[in-house]
């Protein structure tokens, strides 16, 4: 009963981390209809950042120099408007998803000044619980003590077919379409970047919940989220 259940005067927070592609931001974003939740993207907000360096052609500085991070931190707003996501007051929810922004943002998410102020706009955004947050790092770090925490993960090939059909739907704002190829290579080499980095590296929490959605369709990735999340209101009731 989703109506119901989305009424619920007991908000919970549900952290849902995993590699790139596994389906989190789908998952999230229904589920988080589903209860009458705010979702947060936080993989979107690492983009905008690397958009900003990439905008103010800084990255090979900061490449050079990571400690110069701080003048790209030093005025930036980032806000959430329904689907849409605003940098410095600009939307910027089609540029974010350019190719060079994928390939740029395990190295701007690698930066602990990054991080920690991203952190700390993602737990104000948390802060009243009733909310769905998807990244790398939300069971682990952000929300360590989230009522709910789901790791999902899936085949690279498989993710890498996801983003395709993604990115070709949508493709009107893109300047150039990937290849699948281009896709796979570009998904297990941001895999690798994010688990191997020192600051908050993608791993599974223990308490958190694997889902391998490779064969399941969205429904059903959905449902076991939605029934794990109804389990863990009621339990905390
Ligand atoms: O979720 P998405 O694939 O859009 O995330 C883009 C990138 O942002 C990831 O590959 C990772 O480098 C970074 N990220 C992160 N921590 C998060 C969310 C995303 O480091 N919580």
């Amino acid at each position: 009963m989703p109506v119901e259940q989305g009424k619920s005067t007991k908000r919970i927070i549900i952290a849902i981390d995993g590699p790139a592609a596994s389906g989190k931001s789908t998952t999230a974003r229904i589920v988080a209809g589903q209860l009458g939740y705010i979702y947060i993207d936080t993989g979107a907000m690492y983009r905008s950042v690397t958009l900003k360096a990439i905008r103010q052609d800084i990255l090979d500085e900061l490449k050079r120099s990571p400690g110069s991070v701080d003048v790209l931190l030093k005025e930036i707003s980032i806000r959430f408007d329904g689907d849409r996501i605003f940098l410095d007051g600009k939307d910027v929810t089609e540029a974010i998803r350019e190719n060079l922004v994928s390939r740029e943002v395990s190295f701007i998410s690698s930066l602990k000044p990054v991080r920690d102020r991203l952190r700390a706009m993602q737990q104000e955004l948390g802060r009243q619980k009733g909310v769905v947050m998807d990244g790398r790092d939300i069971g682990t770090v952000v929300f360590p003590d989230a009522e709910l925490k789901v790791f999902l993960v899936a085949d690279a090939l498989q993710r890498a077919k996801r983003r395709y059909a993604e990115l070709a739907s949508k493709s009107a704002g893109l300047l150039r379409l990937p290849s699948l190829e281009e896709l796979e290579q570009e998904i297990r080499e941001r895999d690798r970047a994010d688990a191997e980095r020192e600051h908050a590296p993608l791993k599974k929490h223990p308490e958190a919940v694997e889902i391998d959605t490779s064969e399941l369709t969205i429904d059903t990735q959905v449902s076991k989220v939605y029934d794990l999340a109804l389990a863990r209101i009621q339990d905390d009731c």
